[in-house]
């Protein structure tokens, strides 16, 4: 029996903002790789898709979600329930929550209430960006991407960022940032998810890929890869 001629599958177009290891970065060969890479092309494989990246600017994402210039979008996406005013998410798929860097031989800024009056770097549209806007009298400076933010806090040019705590603290471990620490406590847990525009039919798709590599071991193995563990 020589089976039916394989059907041909469609491509989604996956948005994504390259720059937040190890969910999605450069390769040393310019090609995307990440914890969220390897997911969405296994999400892809179980459910019957392909997938194509667009690197875009993180605040773009959203709009283009909207405009349906993309399909869905991978880039470490906490579901917020703003966003869900505007996108569909897949079910959660990752634990993170908001931490604060600081200098290693900072001793006094411990919580989101001591960073009152103190100069902070965040990553735009992000939701690191939104809590510090809660802080009374804070200074805040907001860049394209998580490593520049942290590379002015390095730099002694900001006392504080607040980014996402698995990204900052892959970033002081792989990259050797010896001189910088988070502080011990997270200001928030979220939770990250696959958005599609409203009503998107890709949607059950990738939360039956999803779900399919959740059930395997397949999500396992690509958390091991990026984390260690
Ligand atoms: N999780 C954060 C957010 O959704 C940051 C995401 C990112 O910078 N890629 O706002």
């Amino acid at each position: 029996f020589i089976g039916s001629p394989a059907k041909a599958q469609k491509t989604l177009k996956i948005a994504t903002e390259p720059a937040f290891p190890p969910f999605e970065f450069q390769g040393s060969n310019g090609e995307l790789v990440g914890f969220d890479i390897d997911l969405l092309k296994e999400i892809g494989k179980a459910a019957g898709f392909q997938v194509q990246f667009q690197s875009m600017q993180f605040d773009g994402i959203i709009p283009a979600l909207q405009a349906k210039t993309v399909d869905a979008a991978v880039s470490g996406i906490t579901i917020t329930a703003e966003r869900q005013q505007a996108v569909d998410f897949s079910r959660p798929y990752f634990k993170a929550g908001l931490a604060i860097a600081v200098k290693s031989d900072n001793q006094d800024i411990t919580s989101l209430e001591s960073l009152q009056n103190k100069r902070v770097a965040v990553q735009i549209g992000t939701t690191g960006a939104l809590e510090a806007k809660k802080i009374p009298g804070a200074k805040i400076r907001t860049f394209d991407n998580a490593p520049l933010s942290l590379q002015e806090l390095l730099n002694g040019n900001v006392d504080a960022v607040i980014n996402d705590a698995p990204v900052t603290l892959y970033a002081i471990k792989e990259n050797n940032l010896k001189g910088l620490k988070v502080t011990s406590q997270l200001l928030t847990e979220e939770y990250y998810g696959i958005p599609t525009a409203k009503g998107s039919p890709n949607l059950d798709d990738i939360n039956r890929g999803l779900t399919a590599i959740l059930n395997n071991g397949t999500y396992e193995q690509i958390y091991r890869k990026w984390f260690n563990a």
